[in-house]
Formats: C-alpha cells, structure tokens, sequence
C-alpha cells in the first residue's frame, strides 16, 4: 500500500476532451485498486467548459484545485467554430494552456513517440527504416529560448520594419533540462542524443558545453552531440537511434512534431510538462498531443490511447510509480498487438485488425491491466 495522498486536478475541456477522460479515468481506477494508491481524482471546468461555467477559460476555482494537486491531467481546449468574437487573450488556447505553463513553472516538455511494429503502416516511412519500431523521447525546454528572450520587438525603419526575435539561455536553465533529460534516460535505453547549432549560435555552444558538463555526472549514459539540422534529417533517415532527444525550446517545438508524424495519429501520444520537484515529487501537466478534434468530437470515435498514456506518464514522472506506468503501458500494447483500432489508426487490408470505438477500446485497456 502506497500511504502518501495523491492528489489529481482532472480537467477534461472541449471537445473528445470529456470522452477520452472518462476512459483515463476508468483505468486510474483499476490501478488505483491493482496497487492499492491513494488517489484523490477532482474534476474542474477548463476551457470553453470553464467560460460556460464560470466565464473564463481558466475559472478561479479550477486554479485554486490545480494549486492544491500534485498533478493536473488535462484533456484538451478550444472549439475554433465558437464565439469568433472572444478577444485572443480569454481565448481557451491562451488563457488557460498559457497560464498553467506560467503558474506552474513547467520547464520541460516530454513527448514520448511510438510506434509499435504492427501499426508499420501507420508511419510515413518506409518499413525498412522504422526497424524494429520508434521509440523516442523528445525532451523540450519550454520556458526559455527565442520565444521569451527580451528584447521581442518590431520597429520601424526606414523603407519598412525591422523584428528582432531574442535567443537566451542562461546556465541554470540549461543545466535543469539536461538533468531531466539524463533522468529519463536512465529510464529508458540510456542514450541521450542533444540537439544545438553550436556551429553557427553562441546559444549553441554555451548549451553544449553545459551538456556535456552534466553528461559526465552520468557515465551509464551515452551522449551524443548533434547539429538541428542533421537531427531533422536523421529523424527521417534512421529514427531508430534515438532514445532522448534533447533541445531547447524551439528546436524542441519543430522536432517534436516531426517526430510525432512518425507515430502515425495524434491519438497515440501522450506529453508531460513537468516543473520544480519538492519532497521527492515533481510538479507535472499531463495531456494528449492533440487537440480537442471537433470533426469527431461526442461520436465515440477518439481514439483514449494518449489520454490514457499522459496517466502512465503522471504515475512515472510525478511519482516515480515505473510499475503502475509501466502496466498501462503494457496493457495498450496487449490491445493493439490483439488488432484493436480506432478509425484513426484503422487499416482494412490489415487483417489482424478490429475497428472499436473510444469506450471499446478504454475497457479492452482496463482488462488488459
Ligand atoms: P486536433 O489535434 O484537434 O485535430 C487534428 C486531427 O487529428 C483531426 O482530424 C482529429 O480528428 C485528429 N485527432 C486528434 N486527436 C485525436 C484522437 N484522440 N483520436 C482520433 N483522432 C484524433 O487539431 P486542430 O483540429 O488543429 O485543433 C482543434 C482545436 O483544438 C483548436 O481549437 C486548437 O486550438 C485546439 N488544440 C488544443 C490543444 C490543447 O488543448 N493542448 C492542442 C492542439 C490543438
């Protein structure tokens, strides 16, 4: 029995948002029994939920329970279709995914890609390169970088407007995300692969020399070095050799999409972003890659898959619970080696293959655990 309270903030959203969580919540629950935790599951409006609610994207309560959790799972927000008129600063997207970012102090963004051997089909490469399935970790740093660096100006000149964009990165701040990444390594296939232009930005080598500083505190690690470029290439070519993938933030933004394609639908992938840890648990955002997928939103077609996959990254990173992440992982791999599908990773010439809908596929899951 594990005896500390594990308190969730369940914010389900717009959108598949409310479906795919009530199946992440039908497996919380089974290892909740399975390994005998106490969780505390509360859920609160977000989104364009939270202006119907409490008119704002982010209501005042939903904060107040998300600042007394050790964790927030979320599901997505935004309906493009909705209320055009709704200034871009209370627009779901901004005022309550922002906004956590920023309250939370969540520095790093883990974005797990997989691609299991029988969904070969799913993935835009070629078989051949996929060998025996992807399975890569992109560690982004998320709070620092070109997006933030001051000065972030457009100003006139003559015959036109000059902007300037500015790339910062101070030791601290590199040496914290490399840490991240190194400890996730050490849960992994123990590779670390860091991305920079250290060719080219002074970023660059300030990032890699910090790199490689912290790399020596892990000798069970392999480091390697690699310019962006070659990184955005060799995603394509070989995407095997990959383990953790290690980038600031907008390198990290770029990549961590590319990778994604190789997973084949944004149904399978989960994220974490992750913050200061205390008392030996870390502050952590877990939610779907995707967004709130109106065209097939309440018509029980979603696929729960990265839903369910953000628990299993709640339980490892927040919680150090490898054993209960590591059984939800199990279990989607058990479904999907038994040919379950949902329409968006369907194939009808494979012939292993069952086309399921959301709630199929989330119970298949649960007895799989
Ligand atoms: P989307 O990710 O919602 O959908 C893109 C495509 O992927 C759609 O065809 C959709 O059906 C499919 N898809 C996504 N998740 C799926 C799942 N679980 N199962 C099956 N298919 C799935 O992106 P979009 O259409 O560009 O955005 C829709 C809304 O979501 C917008 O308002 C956008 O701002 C918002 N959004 C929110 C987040 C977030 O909350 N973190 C992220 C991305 C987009």
């Amino acid at each position: 029995m594990n005896s500390s309270i594990i308190r969730i903030a369940a914010l389900a959203g717009d959108g598949i948002g409310p479906e795919v969580m009530r199946e992440a919540f039908k497996v919380l629950e089974t290892v909740r029994k399975k390994y005998q935790l106490k969780l505390e599951v509360t859920e609160a409006p977000v989104g364009w939920a939270g202006i119907d609610a409490a008119g704002k994207a982010l209501p005042d309560a939903t904060l107040d329970l998300c600042r007394r959790s050790d964790a927030i799972l979320f599901g997505s927000v935004g309906l493009p279709d909705r209320d055009p008129t709704l200034a871009k600063e209370e627009r779901p997207e901004r005022a309550a995914l922002l906004r956590i970012r920023k309250e939370f102090g969540l520095f790093a963004n883990l974005r797990p890609v997989q691609l299991p051997k029988v969904l070969a089909y799913a993935c835009p490469l070629r078989p051949e390169r996929q060998g025996d399935g992807i399975d890569i970790l992109v560690v982004r740093e998320l709070t620092g970088g070109m997006y933030f660096g001051q000065p972030k100006k457009t100003e006139e000149i003559p015959g036109g407007h000059r902007a300037i964009d500015t790339m910062v990165y101070t030791t601290p701040e590199i040496e914290r995300i490399t840490q991240v990444a190194f400890q996730a390594a050490r849960l992994r296939r123990k590779k670390v692969t860091s991305i920079d232009k250290a060719n080219v930005l002074e970023n660059g080598v300030l990032w890699r020399d910090v790199v490689s500083r912290i790399g020596r505190e892990y000798p069970d690690i392999t480091l390697e070095h690699m310019f962006v470029d070659n990184g955005a290439m060799q995603l394509m070519l070989r995407p095997t050799q990959f383990d953790v993938m290690l980038c600031e933030n907008m390198f990290g933004d770029i990549l961590s999409d590319e990778a994604a394609a190789l997973a084949g639908s944004l149904g399978m992938l989960p994220s974490a972003s992750l913050g200061a840890t205390t008392a030996g648990r870390t502050f952590g955002f877990y939610e779907p890659a995707g967004g709130t997928a109106p065209d097939i939103a309440g018509k029980n077609l979603a696929n729960p898959i990265a839903q369910i996959l953000s628990v299993a990254l709640l339980f490892r990173y927040s919680f150090g619970l490898t054993d209960a992440a590591t059984a939800i992982e199990a279990a989607v791999g058990k479904v999907i080696v038994a040919g379950l599908r949902t329409g968006d990773i369907f194939n009808p010439a494979d012939p292993v293959a069952r086309k399921v809908g959301t709630r199929e596929m989330g119970d298949a899951i649960v007895a799989a655990i």
